[in-house]
């Protein structure tokens, strides 16, 4: 019997947690409002623990967690939030709280990265070894694995923050990041777009020109990434993608910045396969809790501290 595992998607307005092998087996789930650090973590530490009594024990827990975090393995602070504009986040030890209360191996990472790692175990990248997943919702933030690996190093990457052409005769919106005013998420995040066009995105028509200024600067900020990442496929989630011609004019968008020089045909043939859809509706970040679980499990082995 395969091992089971707890996974806590820590989002800002909401924690979802599962208890589970995989999407295949979820054997139990949990909406938890995100408030206070230690209302919320105790409910997940709760929900994780009744889960434990009625389906068994749990090899590891995987948390799956809004940004920045601290991920540095060497870091006094691993595994900690670190300067979130959440109140009341800042400084908080979600893996280690949990490790704590529960007792167990606790693997975390960025809900991009986890998202990825789910995505690529059993979604839209499967097979794929370099790749990218990028939300695009109340922030825009991405993540990914190079070569098998999740993509680290100075620290978790910070997708939405790349800088994209600004033209501001056509758009004089100032952004809306509060470290770079125009950066990505500053111009194309939803709250970027409720505060430029007076409205939630929900809520613009289809034909709202808003739209195609998106589709143009997420395609901005992706042909950026494909050139110094060079991802085999990059998956868009995120509220803001619940547009379904969104996608279709970002990909038409991306082909004209690439104007033919990448000639990988997965690019020049596939766009269609190349820019997607996540595979797991909205359970890329919990399910790839899990992914996490399954990790650090396997890491207790391999460092024969103890596992059984
Ligand atoms: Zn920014």
């Amino acid at each position: 019997m395969s091992a089971l595992y707890g996974a806590i998607e820590a989002g800002g307005t909401k924690f979802l947690c599962l208890i589970g092998t995989g999407p295949g087996d979820i054997r139990a789930e949990a909406r938890i409002p995100t408030s206070t650090p230690a209302i919320t973590i105790a409910r997940a530490v709760e929900f994780l623990a009744a889960g434990r009594e009625r389906h068994g024990p749990l090899a590891a827990v995987g948390v799956a967690c809004f940004g920045p975090l601290d991920l540095d393995r060497g870091s006094r602070t691993y595994g900690h939030v670190t300067a979130t504009p959440k109140p009341g986040w800042t400084n908080v030890d979600v893996a280690g709280g949990v490790a704590c209360a529960l007792g167990v191996p606790v693997g975390i990472d960025t809900d991009v990265n986890a998202a990825a790692l789910a995505e690529g175990r059993w979604g839209a990248a499967r097979g794929l070894h370099s790749f990218l997943y990028l939300t695009v919702g109340t922030g825009i933030g991405g993540g990914g694995l190079i070569g098998g690996r999740p993509l680290y190093g100075l620290g978790h990457p910070e997708m939405g923050h790349i800088r994209v052409p600004h033209d501001r005769q056509a758009d004089p919106f100032v952004g809306h990041c509060p470290f770079h005013g125009d950066c990505l998420e500053g111009l194309a995040s939803g709250p970027a777009m409720q505060a430029r066009w007076g409205r939630p995105a929900e809520e613009l028509p289809a034909d709202h020109p808003a739209w195609a200024l998106e589709a143009r600067y997420l395609a901005l900020g992706i042909a950026s990434l494909v050139c110094t990442v060079s991802p085999q496929r990059i998956v868009l989630g995120g509220g803001v993608m619940s547009n379904a011609r969104l996608l279709p004019a970002i990909r038409r968008e991306l082909l004209g910045f690439l104007n033919g020089y990448l000639r990988a045909p997965s690019i020049l043939e596939g766009i269609d396969s190349y820019l997607v859809a996540p595979a797991l509706a909205g359970r890329s970040g919990a399910l790839g809790a899990i992914a996490l679980a399954e990790r650090a499990a396997a890491d207790r082995l391999d460092t024969g501290t103890g596992g059984s």
